[in-house]
């Protein structure tokens, strides 16, 4: 690992001390802070008014017990958080994820990475992440309604469209937003449609925002493509995952000319020489929720790998689009070896900081996840947009209003690494660019 800036790592060591045992929040606040020494000799007022200090500490943290009965009556009791990390931008925003391997070091590291990302929109939203360890994966629509309404009667006191925002994250999509909403609608009596992003349409949603985060990841890839004076005409690409974010990646990179043979679920991976059948896998995942190896049962020149590892698959463009930290050293590496030009994350933090330096060493397009799938969360202030004016936007008019924060993003994180010396380098870009707005401010608003 790279030392930090001495002006920095006597931070790093306080956060270190304060979050015991939680290791991806600490991966999280080093990917950012080894960007800052240069800033704070840039900016001295930053240092002064201890804002990386301040920024590294969540505004509040609430753990709360949530409890619920399944099909056969017997009950359950998982943890649900909400950590408000950040409010000096907007209210808190960032989506809530349903999965066993969810922690308040999951959610911190989330919280965290989501104050920059959702800085580098442009749009008024400060960072917040929550979630639970509840297991959606075999459950019923009705267990899962049950959980939803016991999540929601205890976090609805904390929400609302002027202090936080939750949206989905893996493990809730819009069933699952649908039952929060309908129940915090019935507990406070409102119909507070700005409380909550990624709803139904029909219902106060926005279109285009089951598509924005892989749409949003494919245009921000296509930018730093662009940047290098290249296409993803004729790309043989990969992407990880078969959620929501993957399968919109693999529908918008296919638009723009590039054929992706390979996807995948936490069991396994598909290769598809003759490039994936997104209607099947849409078919398979988004309406019957099954595995990604029934894959094979409708395509017999398709291979399925068990527990294999898709990094090994030589393509020129990588989609991280599962979970964190599945590129390590080793993945990266071969990535780089096979001939992998760009790297565009669809996922939050799916690389590990050896994975990072690879790529950043190999001086390929790297785009990190704060930047490239900030699409997501940019379309769900887009929503909140409309449900302030009451009003419905035509998909075409929202994916241009997407498609320019992308590129935006993409100039501003460009920009920014040039003006600090390291050209290209985006993960410079992005930490620097999205710290410097949230500094300015907190420097503004005194000390809160
Ligand atoms: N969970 C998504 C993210 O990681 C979206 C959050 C939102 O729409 O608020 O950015």
């Amino acid at each position: 690992m790279t030392k930090l800036d001495e002006k920095v790592e006597p931070m790093f060591q306080e956060v270190l001390k304060r979050n015991p045992g939680e290791t991806e929040f600490h991966q999280a606040v080093r990917e950012v802070i080894e960007s800052l020494g240069p800033v704070l000799v840039k900016h001295p007022e930053f240092g002064h008014h201890k804002i990386i200090e301040r920024i590294c500490e969540p505004e509040r943290q609430i753990i709360f017990r949530v409890p619920w009965q399944d099909d056969k009556g017997e009950v359950h009791i998982n943890r649900g958080f909400r950590v408000e990390f950040n409010s000096a931008l907007g209210p808190y925003k960032g989506g809530l994820r349903f999965h066993p391997s969810v922690y308040l070091g999951i959610v911190k590291f989330l919280g965290f990475e989501q104050i920059f990302k959702n800085a580098l929109t442009g749009m008024p939203i400060g960072g917040g992440k929550g979630g639970s360890d509840f297991d959606p994966k075999g459950k019923s629509d009705d267990e899962v309604m049950r959980f939803c309404q016991s999540f929601m009667t205890e976090l609805y006191r904390h929400l609302g469209e002027y202090t936080d925002v939750p949206a989905g994250d893996i493990g809730v999509g819009g069933r699952e937003i649908g039952y929060m909403f309908g129940q915090y609608k019935r507990i406070t009596n409102r119909y507070e449609s700005g409380v909550l992003t990624g709803k139904g349409l029909d219902w106060g949603g926005s279109l285009v925002r089951p598509e924005a985060t892989g749409y949003g990841a494919t245009f921000f890839v296509n930018e730093m493509l662009k940047a290098r004076k290249d296409s993803f005409d004729g790309k043989i690409c990969s992407v990880s995952g078969s959620g929501n974010v993957a399968i919109y990646t693999i529908e918008k990179i296919t638009e723009l000319g590039g054929k992706v043979v390979s996807c995948s679920d936490s069991n396994g991976y598909i290769y598809h020489e003759a490039g994936i059948d997104l209607d099947l896998v849409k078919q398979l995942k988004e309406v019957e929720r099954r595995r990604i190896k029934d894959y094979t049962n409708y395509h017999k020149d398709a291979k399925y790998v068990a527990g294999g590892n898709i990094w090994q698959i030589p393509c020129q463009v990588a989609m991280p689009s599962a979970t964190q930290n599945e590129i390590n050293g080793k993945d990266a590496a071969l990535l780089v070896k096979n001939g992998c030009i760009a790297v565009g994350e669809g996922a939050n933090m799916p690389t590990t900081p050896e994975g990072v330096k690879v790529f950043l060493d190999a001086k390929i397009a790297y785009g990190p996840g704060k930047a490239a799938n900030a699409g997501g969360v940019a379309t769900s202030a887009l929503e909140m947009q409309q449900n302030a004016s009451r009003d419905a936007w035509s998909f075409e008019f929202t994916e241009k209003k997407l498609e320019d924060i992308m590129v935006n993003i993409h100039r501003l994180c460009y920009e920014t690494a040039e003006e600090y010396g390291e050209p290209g380098n985006y993960v410079v870009g992005a930490n620097i660019a999205g710290f410097i707005k949230v500094a300015k401010a907190m420097v503004a608003m005194g000390l809160i």
